[in-house]
């Protein structure tokens, strides 16, 4: 159905489903099917208006066809911010729909870009604001897989130069790869002619990039000497988020911005651990015994979230709780582009809440 005529199904409060039910790239999780043809009566002028496009369709979550959702899953991955919780503050609802998602013997892995706490970080913070025990292996911070990665690519003995946190210095540390960079830096002299004579260490192999609040042009120039040295060097950045949100609206830059500066300096594409990386997800899967087709990825981004579950063949389910909206997806299922397409999530929920009655039977 086209744009045009899908404005007017709007209009009407319902829509024709004639080919656009099933999707087109495998097996999900117990999605409800309705045969071609057919007519379904929906609750809004924006979910009619999604579901009236060609292409892959996002439908809102809820009643049968949530409680077949959930049914056919036996795993979820949950991005953290914007969907178990705002900062501090677990979203309402949140906690409880978690714990019967686990009494009820789903796994629950916990899925984020973000580089600035630990695995047991984490399992410190979920405990804390109310949801289920969670162990550190369930944890998959990009910190995490950064370690991991190094760990898998570097040879033994080799040193990384890292601009981050305190959080990724531990999950190096806990992989056993020794690593120099994190902390304030500062230039090692008055004239850029001191700036490239600086010693550098013989070990490193590597130059990786997460979170780092003391970002400066020293760190910059010392990163771009590593890579210059060694055309073998590893370059890898743990996301590519270009701004934090923040409460009231107000925004911070992300990892990407960092890790930008350090390509564009390189003149070379970072690896990226992170979502919508698929790495990431492999990391899960190397843990656990994960089907894609009994797996659900819920988050609150259609660029990360969203699309690293779309890429890897997984059921996604986007919360409005956090930086995507439903004009967003709207656009994109509007389109025609496939790149736009691959970042519609088969369904949405205001929020994680809206699934508690399809966990109460
Ligand atoms: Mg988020």
């Amino acid at each position: 159905m086209r744009a045009e005529q899908a404005g007017r199904a709007a209009g009407r409060g319902e829509v024709r489903t004639a080919g656009v039910v099933q999707w087109a790239r495998g097996p999900g999780v117990g999605r409800p099917m309705v045969a071609a043809g057919g007519r379904a009566a929906l609750g809004s002028a924006a979910e009619t208006v999604m579901a009236a496009t060609g292409g892959r369709r996002c439908r809102r979550l809820e009643g049968d066809a949530a409680r077949a959702v959930l049914r056919g899953a036996d795993t979820l991955l949950f991005d953290c911010d914007g969907v178990l919780w705002r900062g501090e503050a677990a979203l309402s609802g949140a906690p409880a729909a978690l714990g019967r998602l686990a009494a009820s013997g789903k796994r629950l892995c916990y899925v984020t870009n973000n580089s600035s706490r630990t695995r047991v970080a984490y399992t410190e913070k979920l405990r804390r604001l109310g949801f289920p025990p969670a162990e550190p292996r369930h944890v998959f911070g990009s910190a995490f897989c950064a370690a991991r990665y190094l760990r898998q690519a570097l040879p033994d003995g080799a040193a990384a130069f890292v601009l981050g946190s305190p959080a990724l210095s531990a999950e190096l540390d806990a992989a056993g790869i020794p690593h120099l960079g994190p902390g304030p830096a500062a230039l090692p002299g008055p004239a850029p002619a001191d700036w490239a004579q600086a010693p550098l260490e013989p070990a490193v192999r590597a130059v990786l990039v997460g979170f780092d609040e003391h970002f400066s042009y020293a760190k910059l120039c010392q990163a771009l000497r590593y890579l210059l040295r060694d055309p073998g060097c590893l370059l890898v950045g743990t996301n590519r988020d270009n701004r934090l949100p923040l409460e009231g609206g107000s925004a911070i830059p992300g990892t990407g911005c960092l890790v930008k500066a350090v390509e564009t300096a390189a003149e070379r594409e970072a690896f990226i651990v992170g979502k919508p990386n698929r790495y990431i997800f492999d990391c899960v899967a190397s843990e656990f015994d994960i089907d894609p087709a009994r797996t659900i990825m819920v988050g609150d981004r259609l660029d990360t979230d969203i699309l690293m579950g779309n890429t890897c063949g997984l059921t996604t389910l986007l919360t409005l709780t956090g930086v995507s909206t439903l004009e967003e997806v709207r656009g994109h299922q509007e389109s025609d582009c496939p790149a736009r397409q691959s970042l519609v999530p088969d369904y949405y929920v205001d929020s994680i809440a809206d699934l508690l009655p399809a966990l109460e039977d």
